[in-house]
């Protein structure tokens, strides 16, 4: 029998609400005893409360320290600054969790795919000090720069910390040591940016001195990439600054078969909020549509995180057999049932589990 847990619910925008009631409904069928406190963040709050992330879905997070979230849209350009990375900072959410585990009766170009992503989630590109071009900030700075940089460029600033490092190269080893890995792959562009991703990599190594039984390794981003696709076997767990961790753990999906199967997680001290890895995508919003698959996944580590270890596994059989069973899956995967159905199919298939 399951322990009652409280968890903060940020539906999202575009599919986001779709897939999250698909979520609740799969969690309440399968026996896990959740109390949801629902809030709202991004399109859907800036039009009620005038800001995309109302200090309430803070403050909900912080009390019940365990969050589940939909996606939420960004706008291009103009517009609000990114909720999802603003609720990672505000909530100190340092490392970003993406296994990516092939499963079977999904189409894909490889199988066997067993990584996990780690990337840092609170700095880097990412860190939000930005100048637009022929503001003064920029002006100062690229006066500094002497001739390096054009005088009409916008300027974005690249932060990479020995503590921001730290924390999650720690997170990295100690997720390898609980879950039996028996490597991390540490990746950057540090040939050319030496003193930030040269500093991650130092910090790297040093943290690793202190896990002997995990093997740790360096590869530059850009010979990660083409390895990836031609001996991903060779990898385990892989640790990233921020942006090449976003963009990375995105092939990662593409090698199990598609954004429609990758889960996540972001992870801070005694706090996590567990997501998906793709993003609204609106286009499918409120035709039911959509695979609830990685959102589902992402419960499901929301779920061992709560110690709910056993529900957690069954949930993991029951979404694979459905998928190798591949009669109740949704377009993505090559089927014909809509979020709701494939959330209902995978719920019965828990049922029969023994
Ligand atoms: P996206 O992930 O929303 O969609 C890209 C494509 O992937 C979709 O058109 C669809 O074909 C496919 N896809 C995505 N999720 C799927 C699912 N569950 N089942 C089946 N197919 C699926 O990426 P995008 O179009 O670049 O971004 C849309 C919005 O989402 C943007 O505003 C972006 O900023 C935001 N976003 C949010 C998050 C987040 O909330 N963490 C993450 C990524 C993107």
């Amino acid at each position: 029998m399951a322990n009652e847990h409280r968890v903060t619910l940020i539906p999202g925008d575009g599919t986001g609400p779709e897939l999250v009631e698909t979520v609740k409904a799969v969690l309440a069928g399968i026996g896990a005893t959740i109390h949801w406190d629902e809030v709202v963040a991004g399109e859907s709050a800036m039009a009620t409360f005038g800001t995309p992330l109302p200090e309430n879905v803070l403050e909900s997070v912080r009390k019940n320290k365990v969050a589940l979230k939909g996606p939420i849209t960004t706008p291009i350009g103009t517009g609000f600054r990114s909720v999802n990375v603003a609720l990672r900072k505000e909530l100190s959410l340092f490392a970003c969790l993406r296994p990516c585990k092939s499963f079977r009766g999904v189409k894909s170009r490889y199988s066997g795919i067993d990584l996990v992503f780690v990337r840092e989630n609170t700095e880097d590109l990412y860190a939000g000090v930005e100048f637009p071009n022929s503001s003064k900030e920029a002006q100062q700075i690229i006066a500094w720069g002497k001739g390096k940089i054009f005088p009409d460029a916008g300027i974005s600033i690249k932060p990479i910390s020995k503590t921001g490092t730290e924390r999650v190269a720690r997170y990295a080893f100690e997720y390898a040591v609980k879950n039996k890995r028996k490597k991390v792959t540490a990746s950057t562009k540090a040939n050319i940016m030496k003193v930030t991703d040269g500093l991650f990599y130092e910090v790297c190594r040093e943290v690793s001195k202190e896990y002997p039984t995990i093997q740790y390794e360096e590869r530059l981003v850009d010979n990660l990439c083409m390895q990836l696709v031609v001996k991903p076997e060779l990898y385990d767990v892989l640790l990233f600054p921020n942006l090449y961790g976003d963009i990375l753990s995105d092939l990662g999906a593409g090698l199990i078969g598609g954004l429609g199967i990758a889960p996540g997680a972001n992870m801070g001290n005694g706090i996590a909020l567990f997501e998906a890895v793709h993003g609204s995508a609106p286009k499918y919003k409120g035709l039911n549509k959509v695979n609830p698959t990685a959102l589902l996944l992402s419960a499901k580590l929301m779920l061992d995180y709560l110690g709910e270890s056993s529900i957690a596994s069954k949930l993991e059989q029951a979404i694979e057999a459905v998928i190798a069973e591949g009669t109740h899956t949704t377009y993505d995967l090559g089927g014909k049932a809509g979020t709701k159905e494939m959330g209902q199919a995978i719920v019965a298939r828990f049922k029969k589990l023994a």
